[in-house]
């Protein structure tokens, strides 16, 4: 048997006259700019966050950069993040001219809000979460934090559309959230695609400027900004996708409890929740002689993943930041253990139930 890590042709397969009307309608309209796709778009990804405003850019790391820029966070600044994330959630800190401060993170990947207090400094200006895998961090710590310290928010939600917190989804949780809808997302477009969200009038009016040249108008700029559009090919895709992503979000956790069920005794899984609302955009285990038991997979034809074998803190890129090995000892411990198994909703149970038999040999075997 063989089972992918993705199936995006699969996928796309599925939806197939959808997405190809949607495109046409959208190359017919002779609209290729912003116009209604972007507009219903922002439309629907409000509605699913549960705030007032979404905005549309090219891909989450320009989601990221903007946050930053119209929160006024530059030289100067420290910004408290996670290490265990994709490189964007720090690069985006170092691009704007700030310096990114690690937080080490807890057993469920997410930052530890007691790792935060210790690194805020006097220069500390926002706290970054990632909601990594798709499980929201703890924002009631973090917001009781940033409060106590006057510090911003900003949520690096690219892992997490349609994940909850009690009530609260991920984007409107933070003062703005920044999402990615990168083709590996759960919501995904056709290539590279972003969005931010907020309840701030404001900030989202400013962010609409920034992500398009600072344009008051057609003829007035208020201030120099880049061109980070959401494309409206991608937008009329993605909005062919708002009516399978509660679908697909349940098929995943349905992978999610058949993992935990059978492999419960063999290697550490995610735990499951009652008061959140999970997305699994990983299904990220932990498991002795890991690089052991991914090749054996690969070789039962089982595709698998590492998010990420290097913290960010570890990368050449962060060597001026002054980071030793140790510097974040639980990060650093899952990033060699850690393992993401397939959890995409095109999997059948049988397929599921293949990569549980695959571990079980592997352990069991000796
Ligand atoms: C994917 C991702 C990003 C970056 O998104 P792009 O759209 O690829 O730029 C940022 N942060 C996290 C946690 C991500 O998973």
């Amino acid at each position: 048997m063989r089972v992918k890590y993705v199936d995006l042709p699969g996928q796309y397969l599925q939806q197939r006259q959808e997405i190809l009307d949607a495109v046409d309608a959208t190359l017919r309209s002779g609209r290729y700019i912003l116009g209604e796709p972007v507009e219903e778009f922002e439309q629907r990804f409000a509605a699913l966050c549960g705030v007032r405003h979404a905005v549309g850019v090219a891909n989450g790391t320009d989601a990221l950069i903007l946050a930053l820029k119209a929160l006024d966070i530059g030289p100067g600044d420290e910004v408290i993040t996670a290490a265990n994330s994709w490189v964007s959630s720090a690069s985006s800190i170092a691009l704007v001219g700030a310096v990114p401060v690690f937080a080490d993170v807890g057993a469920d990947y997410n930052i530890d809000p007691d790792c935060i207090r210790d690194v805020i400094t006097p220069r500390s200006k926002a706290i970054l979460p990632v909601h990594l895998t798709g499980r929201c961090a703890d924002m009631h710590a973090i917001n009781a934090i940033a409060r106590e310290h006057g510090l911003v928010v900003i949520e690096d939600a690219a892992q997490a559309a349609g994940a909850k917190l009690g009530d609260h989804a991920a984007g409107a949780m933070g003062d703005v959230a920044c999402f990615s809808l990168h083709p590996l997302k759960n919501l995904n477009a056709a290539g590279d695609a972003g969005a931010l969200t907020t309840n701030n009038n404001d900030l989202a009016a400013k962010l609409r400027q920034m992500r398009n040249h600072g344009l008051a108008n057609r003829n007035q700029v208020d201030f120099w900004s880049i061109n980070s559009r959401l494309d409206s090919l991608q937008a009329a895709i993605l909005n062919t996708k708002f009516a399978h992503l509660h679908t697909s979000i349940e098929r995943r956790r349905r992978h999610a409890d058949r993992y935990r069920a059978g492999l419960a005794d063999l290697v550490l899984c995610p735990s499951a929740r009652t008061h959140a609302y999970d997305t699994y955009h990983l299904f990220v285990i932990q498991c002795a002689q890991r690089d052991r038991l991914k090749a054996f997979l690969k070789e039962q034809g089982v595709s698998s993943a590492i998010h990420y074998p290097v913290p960010i803190h570890l990368q050449p890129s962060s060597r001026h930041l002054g980071y030793q090995p140790g510097a974040l000892p639980v990060t650093e411990s899952q990033s060699a253990k850690i393992l993401s198994l397939p959890v995409h909703h095109l999997l059948e149970d049988d397929q599921v139930d293949y990569v549980i038999d695959c571990i079980s040999r592997f352990y069991t075997r000796g």
